[in-house]
């Protein structure tokens, strides 16, 4: 009787969690180990100069002197296979008025994808070309008259801790955003949402916002930021949008690879965005039942979900299948005022509907919903990111009012 009800209670809560989808090439998402990074100084008395990882979000694996003047730089990933995209960033700190250059090395079949960026106490900025030299696959960065403390870093650094500063700035005087901690990761740091509605939250359409599923993509991250201060901005667009839409945003889809300074992963050694057929880890896992219990609380159906990640260049990966979602023409239509309204601006749309467990697949086969991977270029210029992302969400906003 025992093992009976024992059972029932493990069938009830099968049963409960959100429905496993079938992609056609379903991906083993079940955790695997990965190497933690030693946090520490490494110091090279002599030359008055150190260098370290000791802050969320820093990667460095080793650093050796080669000679009087160029240091070893050691990356590697949190573990393999992975994605090449070589993420690094460490504080230097020279006592000494000098002119040093550091020589990347990442692991065999691993090459460079990030122009270093510098934050010298006056902001950050991208290394200029005459300063970098590209050997073979890796790179050699000049760093000329450096002095006291400075920051290099494949994409500005944007931790855990610099997500909540943003969350707690656009929270200031608006009641109508709730900042909800949905779960937690491998690691114990907690999963956030923002539920973003004016008035009741029953029966309104549902669209979903997520990012940083994958650690370095910052460039992604600020475009969703831009997007979602446009969303929240004091003017009649956004006023009716939100009154007639429910908006769920992830700012912060994968914190402990974030904070870890990973190239792709999660704590649990594993790409998030290939989670989304079979949900195995954490993240995936409180963000889908989240969603689940909030649709049926509140009578919410998705329409939309966007994904904002970043790549080599700029690109929207759509799903070529449209009819079943509520608003079939809404692509072509957000795509057009888009080029519209960004001067100089042309689109680029890349059709085909997901094979793997990725987020844009799930928005459509477990939701009939529109699934966009919303892709921002690694290099883009930071206003040019600003811009895209203020209008993208403008135009969305005027032809979701409209429908
Ligand atoms: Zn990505």
């Amino acid at each position: 009787m025992k093992y009976f009800f024992k059972c029932f209670a493990f069938f009830l809560l099968v049963s409960c969690g959100p429905k496993k989808i079938k992609f056609e090439r379903p991906v083993d998402t079940s955790s695997r180990p990965i190497e933690f990074q030693n946090k520490t100084s490494y110091d090279f008395p002599q030359k008055e100069i150190s260098f370290n990882n000791k802050f969320d979000g820093a990667r460095i694996n080793g650093v050796s002197q080669i000679n009087d003047t160029i240091f070893k730089i050691i990356i590697k990933p949190e573990n393999t296979p992975i994605n090449n995209s070589a993420y690094y960033s460490f504080e230097i700190s020279s006592q000494s008025t000098q002119t040093i250059y550091l020589k990347f090395d990442y692991p065999q079949g691993y090459s460079h994808r990030y122009i270093p960026k510098q934050n010298w106490g006056d902001g950050w900025k991208i290394t200029e070309n005459k300063d970098l030299d590209f050997l073979d696959d890796k790179i050699l960065l000049r760093l000329e008259n450096i002095y006291g403390k400075g920051l290099i870093s494949a994409q500005e650094i944007q931790n855990s801790n610099d997500v909540k500063n943003w969350i707690n700035k656009i929270l200031k005087n608006k009641s109508y955003i709730n900042w909800v901690t949905i779960g937690e990761t491998n690691l114990g740091r907690p999963i956030w949402v923002l539920d973003i509605t004016k008035g009741s939250p029953t029966d309104k359409p549902l669209l979903l916002f997520f990012t940083r599923q994958h650690p370095p993509e910052v460039t992604g991250y600020f475009a969703f930021k831009s997007f979602i201060e446009e969303l929240i901005n004091n003017n009649p667009v956004a006023e009716l949008f939100l009154n007639k839409y429910r908006v769920l945003a992830f700012p912060l889809v994968n914190p402990d690879g974030v904070d870890l300074g990973h190239w792709r992963h999660n704590a649990g050694g594993i790409d998030t965005n290939r989670d989304w057929g079979h949900y195995r880890q954490p993240e995936i896992k409180s963000i889908v039942n989240f969603i689940k219990k909030t649709k049926r609380k509140y009578n919410n159906k998705i329409v939309m979900g966007l994904d904002f990640h970043s790549t080599y260049y700029d690109v929207f990966y759509t799903n070529v299948e449209r009819e079943s979602t509520p608003y079939p023409k809404f692509l072509d239509q957000w795509f057009e005022g888009m080029e519209k309204n960004i001067p100089d601006y042309k689109v680029n749309e890349k059709a085909s509907n997901s094979t793997q467990p990725v987020s844009k697949g799930w928005l459509l086969y477990a939701n009939k919903a529109i699934g966009v991977t919303y892709e921002i270029g690694d290099e883009t210029s930071r206003e040019k990111i600003d811009l895209i992302g203020k209008t993208s969400a403008q135009v969305l906003m005027k032809l979701l009012t409209d429908y």
